[in-house]
């Protein structure tokens, strides 16, 4: 069994983006630039920001975060959307999700340019996407691909089975482990919660890729010997014995998959820090569209 190890191979990207920052800086250019809005402060979601600016000064990006509060309107937002659109220094920049009840999400996303959605998220991208155009890819998807390819897993004929049809996850992810290409030329299945007998399907996939957001949902019963395990599940559970209270738990039964698994992604360690590299990597691509 190989662990897919989402720290080193990150690591390893975060590197490879910092000596492309050295050479921009070496001819004297702007160096890219990435932006996040944050509404409210869900401590989950300042967790996953505080990251993404943190990556930012590790590549010698350069970073700003816009703090809103929990009572701020959709027009107030759309409103910052639309400066920082119209930023001639920004290169790209997130909204991060989820946003509080009285923000329409959609509205939200249709209005960042889509040539600065480094998230991968407006319909305009999503849509290259499907059609195998070059785009943003969003970003966890993003980065099961490129582990997957780092490990030279193979993906072509195989079944791939996705759990969990999310926007941001699951149904990109299913789109591009069938498109043609590599990593993807798999036969996808595309589960959910109204999936019947999952496990029948689960137990006959070659890969699996878990994103549901349910502690140790897939036990070693549902996976058959040698299947490649990718989990993206994160969950917070109490934990009194951890400094922070809790401690982040994945959708896979770690212990007891991994058994069986020729390939796992550990969380933590695995998808997570993948989904980091990989929105640095946009915001390159970002800079770069940007001076076209
Ligand atoms: P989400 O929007 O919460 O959607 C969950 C999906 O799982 C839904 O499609 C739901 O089906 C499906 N589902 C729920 N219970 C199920 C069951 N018993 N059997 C089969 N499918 C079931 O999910 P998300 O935003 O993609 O997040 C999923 C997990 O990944 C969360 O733990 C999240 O924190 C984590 N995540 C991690 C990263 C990372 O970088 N590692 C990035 C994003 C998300 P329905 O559509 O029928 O409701």
């Amino acid at each position: 069994m190989t662990i897919l190890d989402g720290k080193k191979v990150s690591n390893d990207i975060k590197n490879e983006i910092a000596a492309e920052v050295q050479k921009i800086k070496d001819k004297g250019e702007k160096v890219p630039h990435l932006a996040a809005i944050i509404v409210g402060n869900d401590g989950a979601s300042l967790t996953y920001v505080g990251s993404k600016v943190k990556a930012c000064e590790r590549v010698g990006f350069e970073s700003t975060l816009v703090q809103m509060s929990n009572t701020t309107s959709e027009i107030e937002l759309l409103e910052k959307i639309k400066e920082l659109n119209e930023d001639p220094e920004i290169d790209g920049f997130i909204v991060q999700l989820p946003l509080p009840s009285q923000i329409n999400e959609q509205k939200v996303l249709l209005a960042v340019n889509p040539d600065k959605d480094v998230d991968g998220f407006h319909p305009t991208n999503f849509g290259k996407m499907a059609l195998d155009m070059s785009t943003f890819i969003p970003a966890t998807p993003f980065g099961i691909l490129e582990l997957l390819d780092r490990y030279g897993v193979e993906t072509k004929g195989k079944h791939t089975v996705v759990i969990g049809r999310s926007h941001i996850v699951g149904r990109p992810m299913s789109i591009l482990m069938g498109r043609k290409g590599f990593p993807g030329n798999s036969t996808v299945t595309l589960t959910h919660s109204h999936t019947k007998n999952i496990t029948q399907i689960t137990s006959q996939a070659d890969i699996i890729i878990s994103a549901l957001g349910v502690p140790n949902f897939l036990k070693a019963e549902m996976v058959k010997d040698g299947a490649v395990i990718v989990d993206v599940g994160i969950t917070r559970v109490a934990d009194e014995t951890r400094p922070r209270g809790y401690r982040i738990v994945g959708d896979v039964d770690f212990a007891n998959v991994s058994e069986k698994a020729s390939y796992i992604t550990p969380v933590p360690g695995g998808v997570g820090p993948m989904t980091i590299a990989m929105l640095l990597k946009n915001t390159l691509l970002a800079r770069e569209r940007h001076n076209q």
